[in-house]
């Protein structure tokens, strides 16, 4: 069982951003990818999502062997797959109380209803692991959030939904050091034999707290390079100039 990404190329307008991109997250493992500001993390994340501004080009990305390309994005998210993204949107009107209802009522059996008391009860319960303030339920989805605040909503969003496989694009940007460790927290109490992870990050400093079993690194709409954690305090160590340098050398 994995997400498995297999060669993929993907285009925005004329513009090829992925070129050739194979990367394979087997459940119950974190793998975190890193990589300059332009290198095409987020437009992977967005490519896996469904996103309808890019097009896929070539390659293909599965969920335990069931290809997403012809899935659309909301049937992407039922089959278990969620992505928080690095600047989440604003939702007006819809409060984060009615979102969160909705998303988990569709997930039911058909014929199934969410029991309301059961329902908010977990909404608090993981609202407070995540140090929300309860009256954020009756607050429009990041509306008038501070950055810190959209990203732990983004987290409560995953916390509810319990993907199994679950992308984080730049969760711990905008967050202070207590923020990102509640954060941090609340993926590492998702974390188990039946998740994968896809931990997207500019900076080492978010994978003291969320140790990944694998790192990969990008460059330019590839993965030129994967290791252990280590290869993540090296990059924080030496930049990324030395992979460019192996990777050009090695082509
Ligand atoms: P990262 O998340 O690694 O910083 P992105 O995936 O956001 O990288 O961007 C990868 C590349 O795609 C960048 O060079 C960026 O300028 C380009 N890009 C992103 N969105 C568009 C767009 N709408 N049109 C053209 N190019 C884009
Ligand atoms: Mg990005």
């Amino acid at each position: 069982m994995s997400l498995t990404i297999q060669n993929l190329s993907a285009t925005i307008g004329e513009t090829e951003i992925l070129k050739g991109l194979s990367l394979e997250i087997p459940k119950g493992e974190v793998h975190a990818l890193m990589g300059k500001n332009g290198s095409g993390k987020s437009t992977l994340a967005k490519v896996m999502a469904g996103h309808p501004a890019y097009t896929v080009t070539g390659g293909d990305i599965q969920l335990d062997g069931e290809s997403l390309l012809e899935i659309e994005p909301d049937m992407r998210s039922r089959m278990g797959l969620f992505l928080a993204f690095q600047y989440p949107m604003e939702i007006p009107g819809v409060t984060i109380a009615n979102f969160l209802r909705a998303a988990v009522q569709v997930r039911l059996a058909e014929g199934e209803e969410l029991e309301a008391v059961a329902y908010y009860k977990n909404l608090y319960s993981k609202m407070d692991a995540l140090k929300i303030d309860r009256a954020f339920t009756a607050r429009s989805v990041n509306e008038g959030f501070s950055g810190g605040e959209k990203k732990r909503c983004e987290i409560l969003q995953m916390a509810m939904l319990e993907p199994s496989y679950a992308v984080l694009d730049e969760t711990d940007s905008g967050l202070d050091i207590d923020a990102l460790k509640i954060v941090s927290d609340g993926v590492n109490a998702l974390r188990g034999p039946e998740r994968g992870f896809l931990v997207i990050t500019h900076y080492q400093r978010l994978l003291d707290y969320i140790v990944p079993d694998v790192v990969h690194v990008m460059v330019d709409g590839r993965i030129v390079m994967s290791g252990d954690k280590d290869l993540a305090l090296k990059l924080e160590a030496e930049g990324y100039d030395w992979v460019e340098k192996e990777t050009a050398a090695a082509a």
